[in-house]
Formats: structure tokens, C-alpha cells, sequence
């Protein structure tokens, strides 16, 4: 055998080991998908020049032109590889913190999950309201997320800060009597009671997207 038939067949082996590692293995083919999706993020990452830690000099209308021309590739690759589309049985409220990419708790592209994001995760009437759509539109189970190292939080413990925003703050200390009032709402509160909808509370490890599940609910 030559030293290049070798290798060919060495390439051929780990690679029929790697297929039958995912095909034995729906963890190891879950966390691959998740590598390659991480793989996309790394190759477009270079493209992304409104990213304020890079360059502090680009002028809005530069950040603007640039948004578009990537949502113009990006339509590009949706359309070259379309995506499953699945009917949303879990809602989740989530922080808008940017650290924290609600597409990647649970695992990308299962496109599951209806997504309300708000600062500090706060409840108002409004976000009460596309819950209860979301609800409406077949959703079984919602997840009221907060998050380690929250500037909400942050902002609702500095005296200086809570006079700058009050509307916000003043959400973020009826957090939780906000969550009451959701939960007595009539089509929720119903749904609850026929076992058809479920509420949990989490708190999100923002270096790592893990939950920690802080109590069980309804
Ligand atoms: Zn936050």
C-alpha cells in the first residue's frame, strides 16, 4: 500500500467513524449540528462591521447600509437552504440582553419557541397580551426567564439609575406582581386549570445559555 492510499484510507475510516458516532448516538448529532451552526456564526463573523467593539468611528448611516446589505446575503442563504418550519408550542420571555441568543437554548434552527423580549424580563400588559395570543396559537408551556448579570437589575439597585428610568424600573419592581396578574388572566388562568398550559421559571446562566429552572409552577 502507498503512503497516499494510506491516508485515503485512514480519512475513510474516521469518517465512517464519525457517521456511525452520530447515527448511534442522537447527542453526539445534536451537538455536531449545534458545532456547525457554531461554525456558520464563526464564518460570518468577520462580515458583521457594525459591531460597535470593533470599529467606535463607523457613522450610523454606514451601520444602516451595512444591516442592509447582510440581511440581502442572508435572505440569499435562507433561500438556498430553507428552514424546517415547526408550529410553537413553548413561548419564552427572555431579557433582550444580546449575550443571551434565545436560538441557541434549546438547541438551533428547532424554531419551536415564540420569543418575547423585553429589558429585565418585565411583564407589562402588552407582553401579558402576546403571551396570551402566543397561548391562543397553540402554545402548552412558558418559560419567564431572568438572567445572571442583568444591566435591568443592575439598574433597578443603582439610585441614580432608577431616577433615569422610571417606567422601566418601575416594571422591574412589580416583576413579580406583574407575573401574578398574567397568571389570573382568564384564558391563561382557564388553560391552566384543563391541564393544557403549563408556566415555569427559569434563570439563564448568561456566560453559557444554561437554565436553571428556580421553581415549578402551574
Ligand atoms: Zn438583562
Amino acid at each position: 500500500m502507498t503512503k497516499k492510499m494510506g491516508c485515503a484510507l485512514g480519512a475513510l475510516l474516521v469518517s465512517l467513524g464519525l457517521i456511525a458516532v452520530v447515527i448511534i448516538s442522537p447527542r453526539a448529532e445534536f451537538t455536531l449540528g449545534g458545532a456547525l451552526v457554531n461554525l456558520g456564526y464563526r464564518l460570518q463573523d468577520r462580515f458583521s462591521q457594525f459591531d460597535f467593539e470593533h470599529d467606535e468611528t463607523i457613522t450610523p448611516d454606514q451601520i444602516w447600509d451595512e444591516l442592509k446589505r447582510q440581511n440581502e446575503m442572508a435572505a440569499g442563504v435562507r433561500g438556498l437552504f430553507p428552514r424546517t418550519t415547526r408550529h410553537p408550542v413553548v413561548a419564552i420571555l427572555a431579557c433582550m440582553d444580546a449575550r443571551i441568543d434565545t436560538s441557541e437554548l434549546v438547541g438551533d434552527t428547532r424554531r419551536y419557541y415564540y420569543v418575547v423580549r423585553t429589558a429585565g424580563s418585565v411583564l407589562s400588559p402588552a407582553e401579558q397580551e402576546m403571551l396570551e395570543l402566543a397561548v391562543l396559537n397553540g402554545v402548552e408551556v412558558i418559560l419567564l426567564t431572568t438572567h445572571t448579570d442583568c444591566a435591568a437589575e443592575a439598574a433597578a439597585a443603582d439610585p441614580k439609575l432608577r431616577e433615569k428610568f422610571p417606567a422601566l424600573i418601575g416594571l422591574m419592581d412589580e416583576r413579580e406582581q406583574r407575573i401574578d396578574e398574567f397568571k389570573a388572566r382568564p384564558i391563561i388562568r382557564d388553560a391552566i386549570a384543563e391541564g393544557k398550559l403549563i408556566i415555569k421559571h427559569a434563570r439563564i446562566d448568561t456566560s453559557t445559555d444554561k437554565l436553571v429552572i428556580e421553581k415549578a409552577d402551574e
